[in-house]
């Protein structure tokens, strides 16, 4: 008897309603012999209005009591959704993080997993019951509640399906969500977009880093590590959906899978005298502490001066600003005040097979010149080319990519075989 995990993400929990439409799922699912595991995100917007909530009553307050309040959104979720479980005649049993055996590190807002406990959930599923376990938190061997960060939700349900093995049996981790699977593009902005049946870890992470917003990163790094199956599927309509796996390298591959479009980036610019030693390091090392994800760097040297940049989220510009003008500060002078720029976006695109075909830069960035759409910056990696252009043009710019590789093309033409 295979164990699934079905995940069910905040956008397929708005209302009463929609619980009991994912609960009928479950039901079904559950009816069928299959052993089932369910983990919940908050219902909607809740985490963000707990946040919110939070901040007003004080803005640098502890990340610990943060973690509690924001946890309490789940704690609702699946407790609402055991009960209906229950009212549809299915043996269901909430549990916190804590009790489904998430032990994570100290580090409340962004707690790693540690170890995962599964006697509890063992038990529940021998007792043919459905265990549904809150989303994105667990405890430290203090007991004290931790939570994994935003969108953490993906990260317990693919973790889960590791412990428990459940592909050993047949099982896989099933995400739930607003769109069919995963597509050539965000089928929000684009019309053509299609929907894949099968796609790398890797390839799916460079998406997800670059902008898809279907799934967190984490969370395919730990599938990749484990070998999970993940299916992501639409909640209700659930179709054939995109299998997210390892796949072997294939020249008969498309050389692009997929593109994406990440918005809001700003680019914070300085220079420092030539043959300064130091300054890199006192820059990075001021926004790894400041906990900011940086995006490019760009360095070139002319005139004498060494001119660094790298991206941001906005969100971050103002923080990043201050930390690293603080930490040039101790090195002496001869730097420039930090310049910062906002209203980039960047369009990216995936495919392990651009490891075996050439052409694909020139092909993206002819496109792009095309439409007269100017490029800022490039960065690249084995599987991934991304663009650096103004924000004006990102939509504009994600459409010449999606179309220039082909990716709109119907399945039978552009799609690798499985
Ligand atoms: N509810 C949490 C959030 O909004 C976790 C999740 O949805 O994955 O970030
Ligand atoms: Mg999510």
């Amino acid at each position: 008897m295979p164990t699934v995990i079905q995940k069910f993400g905040g956008t397929s929990l708005v209302n009463r309603e929609a619980v009991v439409r994912c609960a009928r799922r479950i039901a079904t699912r559950h009816e069928h012999g299959d052993r089932v595991v369910v983990v919940v995100s908050a219902m909607g917007e809740t985490t963000d209005r707990l946040v919110e909530q939070g901040r007003m009553m004080n803005p640098d307050g502890n990340r610990r009591e943060f973690d509690l309040l924001m946890a309490a959104g789940e704690q609702v979720s699946a407790a609402l959704m055991a009960l209906a479980l229950e009212s549809l005649g299915v043996g269901a049993t909430a549990l916190t993080g804590a009790q489904a055996g998430f032990m994570t590190d100290e580090v409340h807002g962004r707690a790693r997993i540690k170890d995962i406990r599964t006697s509890r959930l063992a038990s529940e599923l021998d007792a043919d019951r459905v265990p549904v376990v809150m989303g994105f938190q667990g405890v430290t061997n203090e007991g004290e509640l931790t939570t994994f960060g935003r969108g953490g939700s993906d990260t317990t349900a693919v973790a889960l399906a590791a412990a428990l093995n459940v592909a050993a049996e047949g099982g896989y981790c099933e995400i739930n969500t607003d769109v069919a699977g995963i597509h050539t593009a965000d089928p929000r902005l684009i019309a053509e977009a299609r929907r894949l049946d099968q796609i790398s870890y890797e390839e799916m992470l460079e998406l997800a880093l670059h902008g898809a917003r279907v799934m967190d990163p984490r969370a395919l790094v730990f599938g990749e590590k484990y070998s999970v199956p993940i299916l992501v599927r639409h909640s209700t309509r659930p179709g054939a959906g995109t299998l997210i796996t390892s796949m072997e390298e294939d020249m008969e591959r498309p050389s692009v899978v997929g593109c994406a479009l990440k918005e809001d980036i700003g680019r914070i610019a300085l220079s420092v005298p030539a043959g300064e030693s130091g300054a890199q390091a006192a820059i990075f090392e001021a926004t790894a502490r400041a906990g900011i994800v940086v995006d490019d760097i760009i360095q070139t040297e002319h005139d004498g001066r060494v001119h660094v940049a790298f991206t941001v989220e906005h969100a971050d510009l103002a923080v990043v600003r201050t930390a690293i003008s603080e930490s040039l500060d101790d090195l002496g002078g001869g730097h420039t005040d930090p310049e910062v720029e906002i209203g980039l976006a960047k369009v990216s695109a995936v495919g392990t097979g651009m490891k075996t075909h050439t052409g694909i830069a020139s092909r993206m960035f002819g496109a792009l010149a095309d439409r007269s759409i100017p490029i800022r910056n490039i960065t690249t990696s084995e599987i991934k080319i991304s663009c650096l252009v103004p924000q004006e043009h990102g939509v504009r710019a994600l459409e010449a990519v999606h179309q220039c590789f082909d990716l709109g093309m119907p399945a039978t033409e552009n799609a690798r075989e499985g």
